[in-house]
């Protein structure tokens, strides 16, 4: 773990909130404003220290995260729904907010705690993302992890840029799906997902 943890680090440098406040301020001047008013002189500061928070997945490795539960038998599909998340557009770092739905039906008994995979989930969302990358990520980590028949993952959510300027669809949502397995192959699982999720009861 210590020398994945020390691999990983290496590779990914750490966060460095200097350079986000010189850019923060850069950007006030840029908009025309004064980066020495009273109301935003400890802006950028603020920002460098949000955006280590929201960015923090590009610190987290997710390779432990999804360790089966030793000694488990269960076979049948295993959903987790609504999960709510928050993650950021890498195309104008504005916010995208929604729920996901994570479905998987294991193989040989290997399951996961569902925190874990709610865990996993937040670790992607908190880096720089485009949805659809989100999506076939968590997809891509449970059957690399676990191996199960298939995974299915979709997240439904609203982007601020889309939101907010240029065609202002406030409301619109954004879904997106990645099918992997059993759940591309058998019509019957992935339905029995759908009707899980939309369930309302
Ligand atoms: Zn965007």
């Amino acid at each position: 773990m210590l020398n994945f943890l020390t691999v990983f680090l290496k590779e990914r440098p750490l966060m460095d909130k200097k350079k986000i406040e010189k850019g923060v301020r850069l950007i006030l001047e840029g908009i025309g404003e004064d980066p020495e008013r009273a109301g935003i002189k400890d802006t950028p500061r603020r920002i460098a220290e949000l955006y280590e928070e929201i960015f923090s997945g590009l610190q987290t490795p997710t390779e432990e995260i999804l360790k089966p539960i030793e000694g488990e038998s269960h076979d049948e599909m295993v959903i987790l729904k609504d999960i709510p998340f928050y993650s950021v557009c890498e195309h104008h770092l504005l916010p995208f907010i929604g729920k996901a739905h994570i479905a998987y039906v294991p193989s040989g008994g290997k399951i996961v705690g569902l925190s874990k995979l709610a865990r996993a989930m937040e670790i992607f969302a908190k880096r720089p993302q485009v949805q659809e990358r989100l999506t076939t990520q968590l997809a891509d980590l449970i059957m690399e992890k676990l191996k199960p028949k298939g995974a299915m993952v979709i997240i439904d959510a609203e982007h601020l840029c889309l939101s907010m300027r240029g065609i202002k669809k406030p409301n619109a949502r954004t879904m997106t799906s990645a099918v992997r397995g059993i759940f591309r192959t058998k019509e019957s699982t992935r339905i029995e997902f759908l009707e899980l999720i939309n369930r309302r009861d």
